[in-house]
């Protein structure tokens, strides 16, 4: 229909000094984990106040691990939320691990504290909660829970770093975090992810889980201060970050808070441009002092008065060249899930109901004025406004 070029709803922005550190070093002769890995894990433990940063090939990986190290056993449950990409529940699984599903707040789209507290039984051991599309889950209260219960708490960042929850950056303060680095989040190393945390024995385990289980890493023994001798303490995974990778991030971090200062802006404009249409619901803000990282602007389609269903809408978009994303349809509805868990639709309202409706609107630090207003004339054409 459109002769303009396809709008991804989601883009990296790297620039040329990050495109030409992964020159640099492929021209080094060193590709894999090695300084750059390094360094970009000391850029992290300094931007989160000096709580340690391990990097990891993705957020799945770091999910995976923090739930291994904190050693779940069979029959322990971690209480999440519906709401969320479904690495959260598959992690929580694979780590041997039952998940539990408290609902989210139809207002904010995050858990909502009061149905995770009513989800702790005695077999509870995790509270995994999602900074769902960036805006910080109210960690007062569910710290307090945690601590009342003796729980651990692994918190989903993978929307969220550089976000900050009553004035403490998310990530600067807590137990366990998992950022994700993936080219859709707010700062990519290609994919990548990192996990964050003080806990010694934690960090200890996830250094040894990250490669095959030896104790000291590959730069260490290929270096010429390294020695060729190694132990393995245990079977691990092959889950590090190679220095090409991270040769992204060392540029990508530095410039995280000002990416997020424009996504910021670019909600201003689109909540102004969509304020009182009936057709869509708004994200809602909670009242306690946040910032959010917004990684992703999430209206739901009100479908009775948009004439037409969320999925046909972003059809009709795509037919503009307009990419929408759906983030997320609700996790309790998918096939292994319902069939393990015996979870109905109706036991998560509230995600059921977001899932069906929700929508990503393009948002990126490199989206212009004129793709933003493509976007929203757009929006206007498929609903039939003046
Ligand atoms: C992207 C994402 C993940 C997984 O991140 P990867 O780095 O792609 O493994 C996990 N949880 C949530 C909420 C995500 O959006």
């Amino acid at each position: 229909m459109s002769e303009l070029p396809f709008l991804p709803f989601a883009k990296p922005a790297l620039s040329d000094a990050a495109i030409e550190e992964v020159v640099a070093c492929l021209r080094s002769g060193w590709i894999t984990t090695g300084p750059r890995t390094q360094q970009f894990e000391d850029m992290l433990t300094a931007y989160h106040g000096g709580r340690r940063a391990l990097c990891l090939s993705s957020a799945t990986a770091g999910l995976h691990l923090a739930l291994l190290a904190l050693g779940l056993k069979e029959g322990d449950e971690v209480i999440t939320t519906p709401l969320t990409f479904v690495a959260t529940l598959n992690t929580i699984v694979l780590a041997g691990g039952t998940p539990v599903l408290a609902d989210i707040d139809p207002a904010t789209l995050n858990m909502d504290i009061a149905r995770l507290e009513a989800a702790i039984t005695p077999r509870t051991r995790v509270l995994m909660p999602v900074h769902f599309t960036g805006l910080p889950v109210d960690l007062d209260p569910l710290y307090a829970l945690a601590q009342k219960h003796g729980l651990r708490v692994v918190e989903d960042c993978a929307h969220a770093i550089g976000a900050a929850y009553q004035g403490r950056r998310i990530g600067a303060f807590g137990d366990i975090q998992v950022m994700s680095f993936h080219p859709n989040k707010n700062m990519t190393t290609g994919e990548g992810g990192a996990v964050i945390t003080q806990d010694a024995a934690v960090i200890q385990a996830i250094e040894r889980l990250r490669f095959h289980g030896i104790d000291r890493n590959a730069f260490n023994r290929f270096a010429k201060s390294g020695s060729q001798q190694y132990d393995v303490a245990l079977p691990g995974f092959k889950y590090n970050m190679m220095d090409m990778q991270a040769a992204l991030g060392i540029h990508q971090l530095p410039e995280l808070d000002g990416f997020i200062d424009k996504r910021t802006a670019l909600v201003e404009n689109y909540r102004k441009a969509l304020a009182g249409w009936p057709e869509f619901q708004l994200p809602s803000a909670p009242a306690y002092p946040h910032r959010h990282a917004w990684h992703l602007f999430t209206p739901r389609l009100r479908d009775n008065q948009a004439g037409l269903d969320r999925d046909g809408f972003i059809q009709a978009m795509k037919e503009r060249n307009i990419g929408i994303g759906l983030h997320y349809q609700s996790c309790h509805v998918f096939s292994w899930y319902k069939e393990r868990f015996g979870w109905r639709p109706e036991d998560f309202p509230n995600a059921l109901d977001a899932g069906n409706r929700i929508m990503s609107l393009p948002l990126f630090p490199t989206m212009t004025q004129g793709e933003q207003e493509r976007v929203i004339s757009a929006m206007r054409e498929v609903l039939g406004k003046a």
